[in-house]
């Protein structure tokens, strides 16, 4: 049974102006973690431009037909950061409302922050909408509580890679080490590698690392290995798939919340015509 969304269309949203631009966070994957920013900015925009993340489901909600994709993925199709800055001047330049559609959160590891400063520089009106970001949302998805009281006093979200592709090189291990639990981003490439320097800067072989991949989405994917034997459990993964990294002993706590633990995203109906088609053939 639907559920009636009434009671939030009837909220006063702010007005999405012609001539600007929203830098949107959609959220890790399933389309009921974006906010109603998020989803009166797809409603609402005459043109979208999104990230390779961004799942077409998600996509699927935007009124307008212009989406363009001008996202970066490891190793595949890259659109140069500055041109995408000058694409969203120029398109809210000539007047029409934009969004920048990003996964998770715009803000976290996902150059948003250099969007909004180009839009700043060149005067043009922005709206930042968070959005759940991976690492939130997918530790979640995976039963894992981050912060457990007694367990954990702090979180630290960290990229695993750098421009070049490799583990940044000013990655402050021994820190790392010494913080309770550790989300990686863009990390998996790097699994073995960062499993390694945790364990030089003084984290136990034995101690668990989960890998979380297309969190929130109806592939969602767990693996739990050791510090020991993350490289091995890394190379079995889809190199492709997006996946976090977690280290820490909240992971201990996964095997008792994720069993009963209801992760189904939402989904869309099936396009009306994909349904007619498939109904001719019964
Ligand atoms: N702005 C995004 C992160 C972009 S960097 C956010 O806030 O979530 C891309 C990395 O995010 C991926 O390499 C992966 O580590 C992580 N990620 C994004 N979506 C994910 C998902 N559905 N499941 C697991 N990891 C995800």
């Amino acid at each position: 049974m639907p559920t009636n969304f009434a009671t939030a269309a009837r909220l006063q949203v702010p007005e999405f102006l012609p001539g600007s631009v929203w830098l949107v966070g959609a959220g890790p994957g399933d389309p009921g973690l974006l906010s109603l920013y998020a989803l009166h900015a797809l409603n609402t925009a005459d043109v979208v431009l999104h990230d390779a993340l961004v799942s077409p489901d998600i996509l699927a909600l935007a009124a307008t037909p212009r989406l363009h994709a001008v996202g970066k993925r490891a190793g595949g199709a890259r659109t140069h950061q500055l041109r995408i800055n000058q694409y969203l001047v120029s398109l809210a330049r000539q007047g029409q409302r934009v969004v920048r559609l990003k996964g998770g959160d715009p803000l976290i590891f996902g150059r948003g922050g250099e969007e909004a400063l180009a839009l700043a520089a060149a005067g043009v009106p922005f709206r930042i909408v968070p959005g759940i970001s991976a690492g939130i949302g997918g530790t979640a998805s995976a039963g894992v509580p981050l912060t457990h009281r007694t367990l954990a006093r702090s979180v630290v979200f960290a990229t695993g890679h750098d421009a070049r592709g490799g583990l940044p090189d000013d990655l402050d291990f021994p820190g790392l080490a010494r913080t309770d639990v550790v989300v990686f981003y863009m990390a998996l490439r790097q699994a073995d590698a960062i499993a390694a320097r945790l364990i030089a800067a003084g984290r136990a072989p034995d101690e668990a690392i989960a890998f979380v991949s297309d969190a929130t989405t109806s592939r969602q994917r767990v693996t739990q290995a050791t510090l020991a034997t993350a490289g091995t459990a890394a190379a079995q993964l889809d190199p492709h798939a997006p996946t976090l990294i977690i280290v820490g002993p909240v992971l201990a706590l996964r095997s008792m919340i994720a069993p009963l633990q209801q992760v189904a995203p939402m989904t869309l109906e099936q396009a009306p015509g994909v349904a007619a088609e498939e109904r001719a053939f019964q």
